[in-house]
C-alpha cells in the first residue's frame, strides 16, 4: 500500500507546469512552480510545518499549547493543519482587508479568527502585528509564530522548494521570479538556487504601496511608499527579517489592476485557477521581458488557489466596481 501517515506528509513535491499562451511574447521557457497542490492549497504549508516542528524541537511550542499568528490566511491554513494533526489550539489574527473566504476557510479548519483594521500603523495597538503579540502575552503556554522574522520560514524553502525547482529543471533554471511578502519564499529558494549556480537571477514582484523596491534600490525606508493597496499576499509596510535583500537582483512593481486582470487571464487562458499574487507574479515576468533570452528557463512561483478570491478577482461585478474591467 502507498499512503501518507497524515495530511502533513503530503506537503511539497508540487509540479512544475509550462505556461503556453500568456507568455507567448517571451523568447524563453516559463515554468510555474504550482504550489496549490499542497494540502492547504498554498506554498505556505511548507513553512508552517517547518516553523511548528522547529518550535517543538527547541521547546517554544509545548504539548497543549496555543499557536498564534498574524496571517493573511495561507500561513494560518498551514498552521491550522499542523495544529489539528499535532493537537494544538490555533488563533489567527487577520486584517480586515483580507477576503471573507479566507476567514471562513480558517474557521472551517478549527482556527479562531481575530479581525483587525488594515489602515493603522504597524505599531498601533490595534494593528494585527500588535494584537498577535498581545494575545501571545495574555494566553499561557502560547507561541507567537511571527512568520516575518522567523528563520524557519526561509529554511523551509531552502530545504524543500529550492531543491525541488533545481531538480525539476535538471539545474537549468536561469531566473526565479516570485512575489514577496514575508520574504521566506524568495530568500529560501533564491539562496538555494544561487548556491547551486551563482548566475541564477532572482527577481521579486512588489506592489505599489509597498516599501521593498525602493529600499532595495536606495537603502532608504521611505514612508511615502506606503499607502493602501488591493493586491493580496505581497508587499509590506515593514522590512521583515526574512527578506534577504542581498540575494535579490531586482524588484518589479505590478499595479493592483494588472494583478487582478492577470489573475483572471491565468485562469481563462491557461486553466490555472490561482490567487491574486499569481496574477501579479506572471505580470511581473512579462514586465521583465528585456532580461530574458531564448535559452533561459524562467521559474515563477504561484503561491495560492483561486477559490479564496471568487468574491473579488473572479467576480466581474467587483472587477467593474474597482475599475479593472472596461
Ligand atoms: N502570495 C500569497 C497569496 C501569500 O499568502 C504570500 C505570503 N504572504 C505571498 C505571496 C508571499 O510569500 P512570502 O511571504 O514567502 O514572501
Amino acid at each position: 500500500m502507498d499512503y501518507a501517515e497524515n495530511i502533513l506528509e503530503t506537503i511539497g513535491k508540487t509540479p512544475l507546469v509550462k505556461l503556453n499562451k500568456l507568455t507567448a511574447e517571451l523568447p524563453c521557457l516559463v515554468l510555474a512552480k504550482y504550489e496549490t497542490f499542497n494540502p492547504g492549497n498554498s506554498v505556505k504549508d511548507r513553512m508552517a510545518l517547518q516553523m511548528v516542528e522547529d518550535a517543538e524541537a527547541d521547546g517554544r511550542l509545548r504539548p497543549g499549547g496555543t499557536i498564534i499568528e498574524g496571517t493573511s490566511g495561507n500561513t494560518g491554513m498551514g498552521l491550522a493543519l499542523a495544529a489539528i494533526v499535532k493537537g494544538y489550539r490555533m488563533i489567527c489574527v487577520m486584517s480586515d482587508k483580507q477576503s471573507k473566504e479566507k476567514m471562513d476557510i480558517l474557521r472551517a479548519v478549527g482556527s479562531e479568527v481575530h479581525v483587525c483594521p488594515t489602515d493603522v500603523a504597524p505599531d498601533d495597538p490595534q494593528s494585527y502585528y500588535s494584537t498577535a503579540r498581545r494575545l501571545a502575552q495574555e494566553i499561557p503556554n502560547s507561541w507567537y509564530v511571527n512568520q516575518y522574522d522567523n528563520p524557519s520560514n526561509t529554511k523551509a524553502h531552502y530545504l524543500s522548494t529550492g531543491p525541488e525547482i533545481w531538480d525539476q529543471t535538471d539545474g537549468k533554471v536561469t531566473h526565479f521570479v516570485v512575489g514577496v511578502g514575508t520574504g521566506g519564499t524568495i530568500s529560501g529558494v533564491g539562496g538555494y538556487l544561487k548556491e547551486q549556480n551563482p548566475k541564477v537571477k532572482v527577481w521579486g514582484v512588489d506592489t505599489y504601496g509597498s516599501v521593498f523596491k525602493k529600499y532595495h534600490e536606495t537603502g532608504i525606508f521611505d514612508e511615502n511608499e506606503i499607502y493602501p493597496y488591493v493586491t493580496e499576499g505581497i508587499g509590506e509596510d515593514i522590512l521583515p527579517k526574512n527578506v534577504d535583500f542581498n540575494l535579490i537582483d531586482g524588484f518589479t512593481k505590478v499595479t493592483d489592476k494588472d494583478a487582478a486582470v492577470y489573475t483572471q487571464r491565468l485562469s481563462k487562458e491557461e486553466g490555472m485557477f490561482l490567487g491574486n499574487s499569481a496574477g501579479a507574479a506572471i505580470k511581473g515576468v512579462l514586465q521583465l521581458k528585456e532580461h530574458f533570452t531564448k535559452d533561459d528557463v524562467v521559474v515563477v512561483l504561484f503561491h495560492d488557489h483561486g477559490s479564496r478570491y471568487v468574491g473579488k478577482m473572479y467576480n466581474d461585478e467587483w472587477m467593474r466596481k474597482m475599475g479593472y474591467l472596461n
